[in-house]
């Protein structure tokens, strides 16, 4: 592996030009303090003072086919000496071969794609599309769900990251999905708690008006809000609901899709297809921004001779386009979806579970693929959160010493709340996973001498 030569002072020099003048997101400007970073290759990344990170984040869930993947940068290379930029209204090589693949992939009929520069901005339209087809304006979102920072995504949004920004949920309407370790039904099993979920949103249905919503849409598999596998039947449930209602169903797979859950959309375990569905990040692996909206012969056929009034300058960019064919070759080439699954099963999965066994902080272990999290708790019987759920989350607190304890070890987590996620690239080795869950495993003696066992 190529590593950059250990250069304390080039490390410096970025931190404090960082400092002078970028803006963070999400965060608090005098409280951060970001990791000058020299390199990645693969699994990792390092920093100019000669540590190296084994990368279980993926960034933001994004790396899935790893860092600096060489055909990937070739193909935006090659791009940006043929063609950098072109208005959307043209045609391009490039962006009609990504599409291709990409309908070629999704599921049913979802053979029309709509391109954006990310996630939010792929719901943002997704929730347009279905109004303007339905010409109805409500949508019903989940609560313990993440959907972007853009209006209207961070309107559906249904956790704490919504509230600075809520303009009173205009048109949204949120409900609860299933959630077996933290039953909002006091539901004793995954059969009860599918049958209640989906009694509850029949009912917020019925009492909103089935003929104001437009729109249903969930994560597949809620991310962000924590790998929340639904019970088998709930997705078809929800399908069968829309389809009753004339409700349009947008499944949202920013996160879990291409390869993440070690199909090439998580809608493929169960066997749903939605009429809309969004992705982001794991198509070009977040190496030029895009997103886009896949959309089904039903919806297109509504924007046939009438325009659809959507649409940024820099949508289906060449340079993202170029990034996303060699991406999506490359995992087919490559086998990544295939290796994220034979992981997550073989290799991550049953480690988890016994490292739960191990430590009296896990409380439960859930997920698919490479796609997973550790709930951390203060006690297993009573499975109070390790940080109580609030709008400060993980920034402080044990969370925070264990994220560090992390890093001490060479594993850079991705931690939310109470929660830590196991989301290495697609391209984890089976090396990679022990190297990581073994850092994990001793970063979580410290997560639990914060417990009651503790
Ligand atoms: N939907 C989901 C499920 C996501 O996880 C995210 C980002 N984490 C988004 C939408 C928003 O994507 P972006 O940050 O690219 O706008």
């Amino acid at each position: 592996m190529t590593t950059t030569q250990p250069d304390p002072a080039a490390g410096a020099a970025v931190k404090a030009a960082d400092r002078a003048h970028v803006f963070h997101s999400w965060s608090a400007q005098g409280l951060i303090d970001p990791l000058p970073v020299a390199g990645a290759e693969g699994s990792y990344f390092w920093d100019h003072d000669g540590n190296r990170y084994l990368d279980f984040s993926s960034q933001l869930v994004n790396t899935n086919i790893g860092h600096q993947h060489p055909k990937v940068v070739a193909a935006i290379q090659e791009q940006a000496g043929k063609l950098c930029t072109l208005a959307p209204g043209f045609a391009v090589d490039v962006r009609s071969e990504a599409a291709r693949l990409i309908a070629e992939r999704t599921p049913g009929d979802l053979d029309k794609i709509f391109f954006t520069n990310g996630g939010a901005e792929a719901v943002e339209n997704a929730v347009r599309m279905a109004r303007l087809h339905t010409g109805r304006t409500k949508v019903l979102s989940a609560y313990r769900s993440y959907h972007g920072a853009t209006a209207a995504a961070i309107n559906l949004t249904g956790d704490p990251r919504r509230w600075p920004s809520d303009t009173a949920s205009a048109g949204v309407v949120h409900f609860w999905g299933p959630f077996l370790y933290r039953s909002p039904f006091h539901a004793e099993d995954e059969a009860q708690e599918c049958e209640r979920a989906l009694a509850h949103l029949e009912d917020t249905i019925a009492f909103e008006g089935p003929q104001t919503i437009a729109a249903i849409i969930l994560e597949t598999v809620p991310g962000t809000a924590g790998i929340m596998v639904p019970p088998p039947g709930y997705l078809a449930g929800v399908r069968e609901i829309c389809d009753r209602h004339g409700i349009v169903f947008v499944l949202d797979e920013v996160m879990a899709g291409f390869g993440r859950t070690g199909h090439w959309f998580a809608a493929d375990h169960f066997g749903v297809t939605p009429d809309l569905l969004t992705f982001a990040k794991g198509v070009n692996s977040g190496y030029v921004p895009l997103g886009g909206v896949a959309i089904s012969a039903e919806i297109a056929a509504t924007f046939d001779q009438r325009p659809y009034p959507g649409g940024l300058t820099y949508s289906g960019h060449p340079l993202a386009c170029a990034s996303a064919v060699a991406t999506i070759n490359a995992m087919a080439e490559e086998e990544i979806v295939e290796n994220a699954a034979e992981i997550g099963e073989r290799v991550i999965g049953p480690e988890l579970r016994a490292i739960a066994e191990r430590h009296p902080s896990v409380g439960e272990v859930r997920g698919l693929g490479v796609f997973w999290a550790l709930e951390l708790v203060k006690d297993k019987e009573t499975r109070e959160p390790l940080v109580p759920y609030n709008a400060s989350g993980a920034a402080n607190g044990p969370m925070a010493e264990f994220a560090a304890a992390c890093k001490r070890g060479g594993l850079w987590p991705f931690v939310n709340m109470n929660r830590t996620h196991v989301v290495p690239p697609c391209t984890v080795t089976e090396a990679e996973a022990k190297e990581g869950l073994a850092a994990l495993d001793a970063a979580l003696s410290v997560a639990d001498t914060h417990t009651h066992a503790g």
